[in-house]
């Protein structure tokens, strides 16, 4: 297949790597803080970056300094709170004007009130956005996500709705995981080189969209309707392929890209 034939010519130094962290690289856990990176994970991200040139990004819904916690002693360049902040390669931080705190602060209290409400809901403060988890009692979704639709309703253009596994977000208006990665794309290392992005939840598909039309490879964890053309089943095929990656580049590109091929299947996997 010509695709194929062409990326036996890429190397890691052709690619440009956008990760997800929860539910991509990381196992997802009881509560947010409750993650770990595994040595052998971090290991081959040390590895993996300057292989690849540096050009090695994790875009996260998660604070930066929560990431920075998380992958100790690495610090990968990074987008954090959906691409509301980027730390480039370089080391230069910045993020898009903050949601308001009089927005932040009527949200907080709402949110509060549902979990004083209901047992086994859990807020998550991430300063400039705000997750009520309701993976403890998943038979409050559909009243989790009407009250949080009233909450998003008062505070719009400060904050939108973002949902995902067993959580209901308000992320700070305005900013995506494309974003982000469009910010990448337009700074070395990243530059001039064919983006790769990973993803499992809802707030990867932007960035799915931008790859896909930048003839890039969006790979979507798990199996679900999406705009990502190729599939990896859980965390460990991801583990798995980042180590095919390294060892044999054309091979783990071309899996994917035969993956891309084979549309019948993809429709199954979405069913
Ligand atoms: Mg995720």
């Amino acid at each position: 297949m010509a695709a194929i034939a062409h990326e036996e010519n890429l190397d890691l130094s052709a690619i440009a790597l956008f990760l997800d962290v929860d539910g991509t690289l990381l196992e997802i856990a009881a509560r947010p803080q409750a993650v770990s990176v595994p040595d052998d994970l971090r290991e081959r991200l040390r590895a993996l970056q300057p292989a690849a040139g540096g050009a090695v990004a994790l875009i996260s819904g998660r604070a930066i300094a929560d990431l920075d916690e998380l992958f100790a002693p690495l610090a990968l360049p990074s987008a954090g709170l959906h691409g509301f902040e980027r730390r480039d390669a370089q080391g230069a931080y910045r993020r898009m004007p903050p949601p308001s705190p009089a927005a932040l602060e009527a949200s907080r209290a709402a949110m509060l009130q549902l979990t004083r409400s209901h047992s086994g809901l859990l807020m998550e403060d991430k300063q400039f956005a705000l997750a009520l988890h309701y993976r403890g009692a998943p038979w409050l979704e559909d009243a989790v996500v009407q009250s949080m639709e009233a909450v998003a309703a008062g505070v719009a253009g400060d904050l939108e709705l973002q949902r995902g596994k067993m959580v209901v977000e308000l992320r700070p208006s305005g900013a995506t995981k494309a974003h982000a990665v469009t910010a990448f794309l337009e700074e070395a290392p990243f530059a001039g080189r064919m983006p790769i992005f990973i993803g499992d939840d809802l707030t990867d598909e932007p960035a799915f969209e931008l790859v896909n039309s930048l003839a890039g490879l969006s790979v979507l964890v798990g199996a679900r309707p999406s705009a990502a053309r190729a599939r990896l089943t859980d965390v460990a095929a991801v583990r798995a392929w980042l180590a095919q990656l390294q060892a044999d580049t054309p091979a783990a590109l071309s899996r994917l890209r035969a993956d891309e091929s084979r549309p019948s299947e993809r429709l199954r996997s979405q069913a």
